[in-house]
């Protein structure tokens, strides 16, 4: 526990390292564990994460992006990395880092051989990317036939793995999906290693893939919130520790006589007194507009104050009418207590949102007590 004095978000390696043992529990012994790191590793610290997991022994990682997976070479991560969503404009320097691309499309098979031939490679590791029902990347079921010719035609690249992503894991509603997706990848494997000769990692479980399917684990999974500290349902994240504490103080106390407004465009009235504390952080450190007019709350001394009027750009307001306090006391925006994704929930948002919204502008602290 720090003695905060400003806004920060502590990150807790100790509970990134349970979330990791914890998740791990769930895999059978051989399964490979890849994190994800993408979007800042979910709005903590990408290389503060990525260094912490490749010590104690993560398989493999991913990033959306070929700048995100330069920045963890630049920092001295030497496991694999595959990256998601790479494009075209970004080939040379993807193999130049040794970044591993997920290939999604004829298109990006095409241009990412073109440029792994140029550049002289052999078995260039990349990731086949199939869509069984997310529709949003990958290629169909009926491209293997284009895959495997163009695959056979080169030396410059290898297939190293196969993957999928589920569209609902974390919906118990969408089962029966969910079951029609894992079959679907199953018999899109059986096709390709038929045809491939070879077999390489197949992998298709987000998170909640991983608590909820464990039939469908594979050779690796791909853990991101999980590692977090949130596995998108409660009976889950009592077992996992947030990784992330966003916490900060009060700057100043104000009281408000019945009929005084408060904020931008006056958008909240008191209606008797009112005691107001205003914080530093605003919707430029990420916590948006969404949050204002009581749909968000803080803690403070561990009682509830909920954002009253508009959320400004650097600051909140908190109703603290109730609540014993000072000026320069400690205001949780979430820590393990007041979970991110009960905080997010109530302005109709997820966890994976609110974290990941938290702004380079705030101080990350972190704490290492392993
Ligand atoms: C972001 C992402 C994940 C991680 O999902 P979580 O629900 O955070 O575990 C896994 N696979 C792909 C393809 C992703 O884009």
């Amino acid at each position: 526990m720090s003695d905060t004095k400003e806004t920060i978000l502590e990150i807790n390696l100790a509970h990134l390292t349970h979330n990791y043992i914890y998740l791990k529990s769930k895999l059978h012994p051989d399964v490979k564990l890849l994190a994800v790191v993408k979007a800042r590793g979910y709005g903590s610290d990408a290389i503060a994460m990525a260094t912490h997991l490749q010590k104690i022994g993560v398989d493999y990682f991913a990033v959306a992006y070929v700048s995100e997976g330069i920045a963890l070479r630049e920092a001295g991560i030497k496991t694999p990395i595959l990256v998601l969503h790479p494009q075209v404009v970004n080939f040379s320097t993807l193999i130049k880092y040794h970044l591993e691309p997920s290939i999604y499309s004829t298109r990006i098979l095409r241009e990412f051989i073109t440029i792994a031939e140029e550049k002289n490679q052999k078995e260039y590791p990349l990731h086949i990317k199939f869509n069984t029902g997310l529709n949003r990347l990958g290629f169909w079921e009926n491209d293997i036939d284009y895959i495997i010719n163009r695959i056979q035609e080169t030396n410059a690249i290898r297939v190293t793995s196969i993957f999928s992503h589920l569209a609902a894991s974390e919906d118990h509603n969408e089962k029966d999906f969910t079951l029609g997706q894992i079959n679907s990848f199953k018999k899109i494997t059986l096709e390709m290693i038929d045809r491939l000769g070879y077999v390489p990692i197949l992998h298709q479980c987000n998170t909640s893939g991983i608590l909820n399917y464990p039939e469908a684990h594979l050779d690796m999974v791909r853990a991101g919130i999980g590692l977090y500290g949130y596995g998108n349902e409660a009976k889950y994240d009592s077992e996992l520790k947030p990784v992330a504490f966003l916490k900060s103080i009060i700057s100043q106390i104000h009281t408000l006589e019945p009929g005084e407004t408060l904020g931008y465009n006056r958008a909240f009235t008191a209606s008797h007194f009112t005691k107001t504390a205003t914080v530093p952080i605003g919707h430029a450190d990420g916590i948006s507009r969404q949050y204002g007019n009581k749909k968000g709350f803080v803690t403070i001394h561990n009682k509830r104050a909920y954002i009253i009027g508009n959320v400004c750009m650097d600051m909140i307001m908190v109703d603290i009418t109730d609540i014993e306090c000072k000026e320069g006391d400690e205001v949780v925006l979430f820590d393990d207590n007041s979970s991110a994704s009960v905080i997010a929930e109530s302005a109709g948002t997820i966890s994976y949102e609110l974290l990941t919204a938290i702004s380079p502008r705030i101080k990350r602290v972190i704490i290492d007590n392993e």
